[in-house]
């Protein structure tokens, strides 16, 4: 391989206080809460909309919001939830909290508060780089089809779920230790599935605590049909509600890939999609209740579980997570089980929580970075409590605390890792946070 030196001269399109990158669960909640503060607020999504991994991903249902039945998650991430369901877009489980959603009006209602705050979006646009000056994070620079461009910033959050811009900016990540990521998997929509069966009816709502909503008779039959069908790995399989009859997403493909790496990742692409029709397939000749369906949606992107996290000023590990340790300054929670999915086998380790545990908001900063902040998936956490703060609800409460953070940074002006701690707290708490 040999290399080019580039050089090009970049106009600078917008100034900001805060410029979030990634438009996921995180991202939209992180730049929403940040407006809302009073902070000028840019959003740089790569996609045409938002929602990352729930809605380019079809990753059903949004997990938790609720333990023992009492809503743990406030704010502006379940005002988000509520609002979704008034326009029949959710529905929320009973006991957990688990949110089943329609991905279209997903988009829609993302899109009207982040307007609606005063967000400005940069869509279809690329984080491809970020200029570092004196140890300070002033410009990211995005690619669209108005050519390179930069952004700049007071305060930048991370929220690619890849940790993008840390990585760019050059901040530690955490160590892999000789383990393999979690494997990718492509979710799909199978339309035509008589959802009114038993086993499909009980399989697509996620609502019990302490047990996996995987369905546990169609996994068995398939397990045993591996010499007689020709069957790629498969986990799960995991049946959601898209709050249609007849409509199901499933999650059943996986594949070993670093999602960082961009041949892997299209490697594993293009294997993933043949599998959703191989899979697809082996359910219909098999099963009644897949007897007619057909594949009505394969997700815009592989699904992923783990790649980068930064090394932050704290790093959360499983021991603390599993003794739901509290700091004192805990931002956000994470109530879904530690898990591990195996990339080589269709295994999984398990293990749910007795309580809700926390996230300290010195997991969301990394030393000597005084206008970063990470959320949800890039945050700082072990395997371990990374494998249960992954989910979309526990991004959402880091994005809004990122948000919130970023703008009482910029009210202040001082580096993140002087904000204040009291004042950020009683800012959640007046956005509705139940800290
Ligand atoms: C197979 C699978 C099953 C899962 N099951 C569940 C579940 O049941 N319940 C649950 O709640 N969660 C589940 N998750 C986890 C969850 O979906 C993600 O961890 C969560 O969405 C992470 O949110 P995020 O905002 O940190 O990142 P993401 O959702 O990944 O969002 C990141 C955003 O940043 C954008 N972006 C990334 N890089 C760039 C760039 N360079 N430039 C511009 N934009 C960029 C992306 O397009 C995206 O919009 C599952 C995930 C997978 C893969």
């Amino acid at each position: 391989m040999h290399i080019l030196t580039i050089q090009k001269s970049v106009p600078v399109v917008g100034v900001y206080d805060v410029v979030v990158c990634g438009g996921g669960p995180a991202g939209f909640i992180a730049a929403v809460t940040a407006a809302r503060e009073g902070a000028q607020t840019a959003l740089i999504e790569r996609f045409g909309f938002l929602g990352g991994m729930a809605t380019a991903g079809y990753v059903t249902p949004i997990s938790e919001f609720k333990f023992d039945d009492a809503v743990v998650i406030g704010g502006i991430p379940w005002e988000f939830i509520q609002r979704l369901e008034a326009m029949g877009g959710a529905f929320v489980e009973p006991t957990i909290g688990n949110v089943a959603f329609d991905p279209e009006l997903y988009k829609l209602c993302a899109q009207r508060m982040a307007l609606e705050a005063g967000v400005h979006l940069y869509m279809n646009s690329y984080l491809s780089g970020c200029v570092r000056q004196d140890g300070v994070i002033r410009q990211a620079i995005i690619e669209n089809k108005n050519g390179t461009e930069a952004v700049e910033g007071r305060y930048f959050i991370d929220a690619t779920g890849d940790a993008d811009l840390a990585h760019l900016a050059g901040v530690p990540m955490q160590p892999m230790n000789g383990e393999s990521l979690q494997p990718l998997s492509t979710y799909f929509i199978l339309q035509g599935v008589d959802t009114d069966s038993p086993i499909i009816r009980e399989a697509m709502h996620h609502s019990k605590q302490g047990e996996n909503c995987h369905c546990l008779p169609i996994r068995e039959r398939l397990l045993g049909m591996t010499k007689t069908e020709d069957l790629p790995n498969f986990g799960g399989p995991w049946f959601c509600t898209l709050l249609r009859d007849g409509a199901v997403t499933v999650n059943m493909t996986r594949a070993a890939a670093d999602a960082c790496d961009n041949r892997d990742y299209t490697r594993a692409e293009c294997e993933l999609r043949e599998d959703v029709f191989r899979l697809t397939d082996v359910l219909r000749r098999n099963f009644e209740e897949f007897r007619n369906c057909r594949v009505a949606g394969v997700s815009v992107q592989a699904g992923i579980r783990e790649t980068r996290r930064i090394r932050g000023v704290h790093t959360i590990t499983g021991q603390e997570y599993l003794s739901a340790v509290h700091y004192p300054d805990s931002i956000a929670h994470g109530m879904h089980p530690i898990d591990i999915h195996s990339s080589q086998q269709g295994q999984q380790y398990t293990h749910f929580l007795d309580r809700p545990s926390y996230v300290p908001y010195r997991a969301l900063i990394a030393p000597d970075y005084p206008n970063l902040l990470a959320a949800g998936r890039c945050l700082s956490a072990d395997r371990q409590a990374f494998a249960s703060l992954r989910v979309q609800g526990s991004c959402m409460e880091m994005g809004q605390a990122a948000g919130a953070a970023a703008a009482l940074c910029a009210q202040e002006d001082v580096p993140v890792q002087q904000a204040d701690i009291f004042r950020l707290l009683a800012r959640l708490r007046a956005l509705g946070a139940l800290l």
